[in-house]
């Protein structure tokens, strides 16, 4: 079933780690091709392994140039390997962008992933800065809405093991905002502008420390108005940011009403050359 031998594969360096597990940069050695893997943690029970296969496996499938290819996955003595495309310039966590033109390319990459993702009905849960990577080419590609999809299928938002609230929309956090009804797809949108928002800024936009505990980032998210792009940004910016940040899901926008927003097609390659 595998394409790729497991034992083809020799560990170059361990590039990171986080909740859900390590992530290496592997060489495979008949190809001379470079991969990250993902090892996911924990001794899962049969059932869940079995779960998890069957998500990884409908995700081998998509295939977008904004999406970080998951080429195969391996399930040795019980512990989950993942092999994914690998993204040499790394993640986009602690990057400040300050510039609107790149960051409407950035941002203009990253949708056109989550538009592909959400017309697939796939929904990604845990977009955030360090799940956006970036290679020498300058294509940025969202990662990880494998392993998370799979993961959140065992977790809830109040579980510590779930990773940072930091980056989830206010119904997801308290659903008790939205009558308990949760809309992935716009929970998205919301981790997507405060990510493009921290770029801009430079630093987490809400007025508590992205690592803060989850009482305090609660009541940043949840209690108060969202966050805004600061006046000095162009009024497409503030206003893009706008639409992503509404509190209210139903009002957000969604990924392909985003594309044409005028704060991506203005700043589309060709801006500044079109007479004004
Ligand atoms: P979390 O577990 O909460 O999602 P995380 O995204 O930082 O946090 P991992 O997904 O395990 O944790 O990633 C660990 C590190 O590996 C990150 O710094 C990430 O940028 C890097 N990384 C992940 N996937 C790839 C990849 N395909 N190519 C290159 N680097 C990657
Ligand atoms: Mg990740």
């Amino acid at each position: 079933m595998a394409t790729t031998s497991f034992s083809e594969l020799e560990r170059v360096n361990r590039i990171g780690s986080g909740t859900g597990g390590t992530v290496y940069k592997v060489l495979h050695r008949p190809t001379g091709r470079l991969y990250a893997l993902k090892v996911i943690y924990g001794n899962h029970e049969d059932s869940v392994r079995l779960q998890m296969c069957r998500e990884i496996e409908i995700l081998r499938d998509v295939d977008n140039p904004n999406v970080v290819r998951c080429h195969d996955m391996f399930d040795h003595n019980g512990e989950i390997q993942v092999l994914l495309e690998f993204m040499d310039k790394g993640s986009l966590e602690g990057i400040h962008i300050p510039l609107e033109q790149p960051l409407s390319d950035l941002t203009r990459q990253v949708l056109s992933g989550l538009y592909y993702l959400h017309r697939r009905k796939i929904v990604h849960r845990d977009i955030k800065p360090s799940n956006l990577l970036i290679n020498s080419r300058r294509e940025v590609k969202i990662a990880d809405f494998g392993v998370s999809r799979v993961l959140a299928q065992t977790m809830d938002p109040c579980n510590s093991s779930v990773g940072t609230i930091a980056y989830m929309s206010p119904e997801r956090i308290n659903t008790d905002l939205n009558h308990g009804q949760y809309d992935g797809y716009a929970g998205d949108i919301w981790s997507l502008g405060v990510s493009i928002l921290e770029f801009y800024l430079g630093r987490f936009p809400f007025s508590v420390g992205r690592q803060g505990d989850w009482a305090s980032l609660m009541c940043a998210i949840c209690m108060s108005q969202p966050p805004e792009a600061p006046p000095s940004a162009s009024r497409e910016f503030r206003e893009f940011i706008a639409c992503c940040l509404q509190r209210d899901p139903a009002r957000r926008w969604t990924a392909g009403q985003l594309l044409r927003h005028p704060f991506i097609t203005q700043n589309s390659t060709d801006y500044g050359f079109k007479s004004s």
